[in-house]
């Protein structure tokens, strides 16, 4: 296939005949994709978009075509297309014209889009196309690729050709037309139903620009049925050549001699802008703004459009929540900076009672252990009002220390009769309030028995200190870290008084 190549221009077929070229190319995944299909293509026809680097999400739309639909804006109620001109490009020059004419031009045409369709051609730097996953390359300076493009969006760069002349082309229309095919468009006259319209002349039958397409989803061999009648009036629809036999290019269907009645509409036709949001997924009017000025029923929210119908979300710092009744409204977000507020800690109230073991008299031992079940009780008490852990445990002394060294690691006499610390939580029954009074009796029998093991009885002074500082630093008791701690000592003053006649 011999590309870039202009149709002879009969003087006989009038005024409105313009040259056409061949003008659409491919990247390799869609040749690759088309050669699948039977169709075969010229490697001049592949120019170098990147097609498989967009990642997993498109992957299965590479070798297809691939939509704009990437870069909504609800504000702008467009899709965003970046488009920017290649270093140089205003330096261009070709015959007469040059590329700072060819960049104005352009710029005002395809400012229509945004005016007729739901994409908006946004003009950006070469600096600022690394912001975007895709963007519109327009460049120039190849003279055999004239007016040209690709089809839909590739990764990185979309190449644009348009040399310095095209925007005089087809009065103007050239311009969106190679934009058309980016946005993912092929030829009107390549339509699946456009044999009922119109006539291919057997020379271009088989041409790429001229073949006729297969009706299904939009891709890269096939017509998506929009509900757009067929229009003579699109700027994708070449005007006919006329080809060595005299014939006309493209005539009006079942009649070779008769010139088909192409007129495209500048900047585009209705139905071009028609197929073009159709294709888009998109509404054309504003729904926010329809939609009323209550239109999210709550403060802190915005509206934002959405390709179709709009959305309610909340202003920044705020986060939606929807009730019970299905009905959202947005509340202050927690501050992301600062840490969650910890939960208070429980304050540990560590309580361990020295008994005096040497007085260890029946009566004294029974008294002094039910002690140990009023204080169990009022530690229940506590932790029931006030945000504290209450545990306690006890130990016994004696008075004897200088002569059986009772307050040594090794002596069973009181490092193995002291209970270590429990959670009085552990004296509450399951339904969280009862107590269990089983469990403080058992507490107040084992005190008894342990009491009893005691040496019976003595007139020694007794070692207060040498209980405190075993008590105090004994790892059995099982002492928390972080506790308030003390120490109860329980002594027989009853009975000291009483011997020894202090009362
Ligand atoms: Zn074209």
């Amino acid at each position: 296939m011999k590309l870039f190549k202009f149709f002879a221009v009969s003087s006989a077929v009038g005024a409105t005949e313009r040259p056409e070229t061949d003008d659409v190319f491919m990247n390799q995944c869609q040749a690759a994709y088309l050669e699948s299909k039977g169709i075969k293509i010229d490697q001049e026809m592949i120019i170098e978009d990147d097609c498989d680097k967009e990642g997993e999400e498109n992957r299965a739309a590479v070798g297809t075509v691939t939509r704009w639909t990437n870069l909504w804006d609800p504000a702008e109620n467009k899709f965003i297309v970046p488009y920017y001109f290649a270093e140089g490009y205003e330096d261009l020059v070709f015959g007469k014209h040059t590329g700072a004419r060819s960049m104005e031009v352009i710029n005002e045409n395809v400012a229509h889009f945004e005016r007729l369709t739901c994409i908006k051609m946004k003009l950006i730097t070469e600096v600022e196309k690394d912001d975007y996953t895709s963007v519109i390359r327009v460049y120039g300076d190849d003279p055999n690729k004239e007016c040209s493009s690709g089809i839909g969006r590739s990764f990185g760069d979309s190449f644009v050709h348009m040399r310095a002349d095209c925007y005089t082309w087809n009065e103007g229309t050239t311009i969106n037309h190679e934009f058309m095919h980016r946005l993912g468009f092929l030829h009107e006259h390549s339509r699946a139903d456009r044999d009922e319209h119109v006539t291919i002349h057997a020379n271009k039958v088989n041409d790429w620009n001229y073949r006729k397409l297969t009706y299904g989803p939009s891709d890269i061999g096939q017509w998506e049925d929009l509900n757009s009648p067929y229009d003579f009036n699109s700027i994708m629809h070449y005007y006919s050549g006329t080809q060595p036999d005299g014939l006309p290019t493209i005539s009006v269907a079942g009649n070779l001699a008769v010139r088909a009645p192409v007129d495209r509409t500048w900047p585009m036709s209705d139905q071009d802008a028609f197929q073009l949001n159709a294709y888009q997924g998109c509404e054309m009017n504003n729904k926010c703004a329809d939609a009323g000025p209550n239109r999210c029923g709550a403060p802190f929210h915005v509206c934002l459009n959405q390709p179709i119908g709009y959305e309610c979300v909340c202003v920044v710092g705020f986060e939606r929540v929807i009730d019970a009744d299905g009905v959202q409204t947005c509340i202050r977000s927690p501050d992301p900076t600062s840490e969650p507020t910890p939960p208070p800690a429980k304050l540990v109230q560590d309580m361990v009672v020295m008994i005096d073991g040497s007085g260890s008299y029946s009566g004294y031992r029974e008294a002094t252990c039910d002690g140990l079940k009023t204080l169990i009780r009022r530690g229940i008490d506590i932790e029931e009002k006030r945000n504290e852990k209450f545990r306690f445990g006890f130990t016994l002394y004696s008075d004897r220390t200088f002569m059986t060294e009772e307050f040594t690691r090794t002596s069973s006499r009181v490092y193995d009769l002291a209970m270590p610390l429990v959670d009085v939580s552990t004296f509450v029954k399951d339904d969280g309030k009862t107590i269990d009074e089983g469990k403080l009796d058992d507490v107040k029998q084992s005190c008894i028995t342990r009491l009893g093991s005691m040496y019976g009885g003595g007139d020694w002074e007794e070692d207060v200190l040498s209980g405190a500082i075993w008590t105090r630093s004994a790892d059995a008791m099982n002492w928390s870290e972080d506790s308030a701690k003390s120490i109860i000592v329980a002594t027989d003053v009853h009975y000291w008084t009483q011997e020894r006649g202090l009362t």
